[in-house]
């Protein structure tokens, strides 16, 4: 195995990291290598320890210390049947896994479609909500989604996505997605009631399905809470507004549930805690713990029901979909998941987490502390008072060069997310308990106060190309 040295040069001629902006590591910085995890815990190739607060990403709810319980049910299945495919054949595991998925799932969907991750799950959605349209005649092709919303990659999948910085390089992409409002109430008018922002909220929904067109809007997919942006939780009977307007109109709802999925907000599924009764249900990530590269689409059964006569099929497919040992890494996660009650503790812990992360409140630029279960983000700002918000540079400066790194130097592993309003998120493996909370506290506390003294010191005029100008 090459040595930590040569990690670092390897890395710099020949790996590709992903939205990472390879130019700092030519130019010489230390690139991040994590060499093992336990528990909440990760640690780096020199030897640091640091407390993942965002669950790789979003996706280890069990954490790191289940790798030979996992690792057995591979090996296993390695011997059994290392691979099969999904394509026209079926296997043990991937029975197993949907029959279980369905098991956990709201009531109602029961069909499940796998795939390798949460970008092919957003594709196979629009692709499924297409073609079922079609087994009834309708042709129907349009997607609606929100603003910042991350929704993938792929062409599809980015389409949908709503962040402009991730999309613009890529156009022209794939034609008919409209876009909405995103659901914060952080920067609404004061006096505005809860209902009066979902009643708004709900009409621009009906007004862009009308304007679209009624008859050729396919899909609306919402996360249940919205990670891009900063967690943005739904108001207040959102989403029975939002289930009202996709029946009138015949569209299909479908949660995307990557991120929410198997137990972030202590639920299994976030449609269960926002009561979303949504038609199809995207998710991959903590459906193995991120142990394996396995996402599900998640279908009703009235959405299948087209698909299980004569010769109608959905015509879709990948060759790794269901794969058996990542079905089998999926199956032995969910036994972890259920034997050490880890959606429970998300449940009993949630109300604690959030107590914890509120006393960074008390700090000038933590704007808005907001989101659900182990998911959470602070928004920040350059006045509390008028909420008004940093500039590029400002932000750029107080996100990637001190907040980021001062927050990895000090052991932490979080987020500064800047594609919306700034904002740093948390979410650490759903084992975590007041210990890693206040640990992350401790360490965010520190850092955001450093950078607010900065910005007050220099009156905001910080020297914004040097980050040691702190
Ligand atoms: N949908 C949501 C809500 C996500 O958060 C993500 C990834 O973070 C995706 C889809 C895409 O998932 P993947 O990165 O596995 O392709």
């Amino acid at each position: 195995m090459a040595a930590a040295r040569d990690l670092q040069q390897l890395a710099r001629d020949h790996l590709w990291l992903h939205f990472s902006r390879l130019g700092e590591y030519a130019a010489g910085a230390e690139l991040p290598v994590i060499v093992r995890g336990d528990g909440c815990h990760l640690e780096d190739s020199a030897g640091r320890r640091y407390l993942d607060g965002l669950s790789g990403l979003f996706a280890v709810q069990i954490g790191y210390s289940h790798g030979e319980e996992i690792g057995a049910a591979a090996a296993a299945q390695m011997r059994e049947l290392p691979f099969y495919t999904n394509w026209s054949y079926a296997h043990p595991r991937s029975i197993e896994l949907a029959a279980e998925i369905a098991e956990l799932a709201p009531e109602g969907l029961n069909r499940v479609f796998f795939v390798s991750g949460g970008s092919e799950a957003v594709e196979a959605a629009w692709k499924l909500a297409r073609e079922y349209h079609g087994s009834r005649g309708e042709r129907r092709w349009k997607a609606i989604s929100r603003n910042y919303a991350y929704h993938g990659t792929t062409m599809g999948a980015l389409s949908i996505t709503g962040v402009a910085g991730l999309r613009t390089p890529f156009e022209p992409l794939v034609p008919s997605v409209a876009h909405l409002s995103d659901t914060s109430r952080y920067r609404r008018p004061e006096g505005e009631s809860e209902e009066a922002f979902t009643a708004l909220l709900v009409a621009e929904l009906e007004q862009a399905i009308l304007r679209e067109d009624p008859e050729t809007v396919a899909m609306v997919i919402l996360e249940p809470v919205q990670n891009s942006g900063g967690a943005i939780t739904p108001p207040r009977g959102y989403f029975a507004g939002v289930r009202e307007v996709c029946d009138r109109y015949g569209v299909l709802l479908c949660a995307d549930e990557v991120i929410c999925g198997f137990g972030r907000l202590g639920d299994w599924f976030g449609s269960e805690r926002y009561g979303i009764r949504p038609d199809l249900i995207t998710c991959a990530k903590g459906l193995s713990s991120a142990y394996a590269s396995i996402g599900a689409l998640i279908a009703a059964d009235h959405v299948a029901a087209p698909f299980l006569e004569g010769e109608a099929m959905f015509t879709h497919g990948m060759t790794f979909g269901g794969h058996p040992v990542q079905s089998a890494i999926a199956l032995a996660n969910i036994e972890i998941m259920r034997r050490e009650r880890v959606v429970e503790n998300v449940a009993a812990n949630r109300d604690d987490f959030h107590r914890t992360l509120a006393q960074l409140l008390d700090i000038g630029i933590v704007g808005d502390l907001r989101g659900d279960g182990y998911f959470w983000a602070l928004e920040l700002v350059r006045d509390k008072e008028t909420k008004e918000p940093f500039s590029d540079d400002e932000a750029e400066w107080l996100l990637r060069g001190l907040i980021s790194r001062r927050v990895f130097e000090a052991g932490l592993i979080c987020r500064a997310d800047d594609r919306g309003e700034p904002a740093v998120q948390v979410a650490p493996p759903l084992i975590a308990g007041q210990a890693e909370f206040d640990e992350i506290v401790g360490i965010l506390g520190e850092v955001l106060t450093e950078a607010d003294t900065a910005l007050r010191r220099s009156g905001g005029g910080v020297d914004f190309a040097d980050p040691r100008s702190s």
